[in-house]
């Protein structure tokens, strides 16, 4: 199990294992975050957060909110706004200690344009 945590602890997100890779995206909205995204299938992912502990920026095709926290800001995740079963969404690995990453390989993806990983 491991933990990712926002900086003032109210917003946890769990997952089984560790990331094997993590993705650094250039989009409009990943790039201003400076999230590196590990992907889960979102049922298999515990988020720990009050109700009224976060909150959620949707935009565009308003296909996928970013969730973060209300009281220090940090983007802990995003998911689907209507989930699908077997669906993933993204953890964002800077919320995990940095040992935790181990030696997770750091993948580019270009979101802002192909949408295809440039390494
Ligand atoms: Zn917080």
């Amino acid at each position: 199990m491991l933990t990712a945590s926002c900086h003032c602890g109210a917003v946890r997100v769990t997952v089984a294992r560790r990331p094997q890779s993590i993705t650094n995206c250039n989009c409009s909205i990943c790039r201003r975050h400076g999230a590196l995204w590990a992907y889960y299938r979102q049922d298999s992912v515990r988020i720990d957060a009050a109700p009224d502990a976060t909150q959620a920026y949707v935009w565009g095709r308003k296909a996928l909110k970013f969730v973060r926290c209300r009281t220090c800001g940090c983007v802990t995740h995003w998911q689907r706004v209507a989930p699908v079963p077997g669906g993933r969404m993204g953890v964002n690995a800077r919320n995990f200690e940095p040992d935790a990453l181990g030696a997770a390989r750091i993948r580019r993806l270009d979101g802002a344009s192909s949408w295809t990983y440039l390494d």
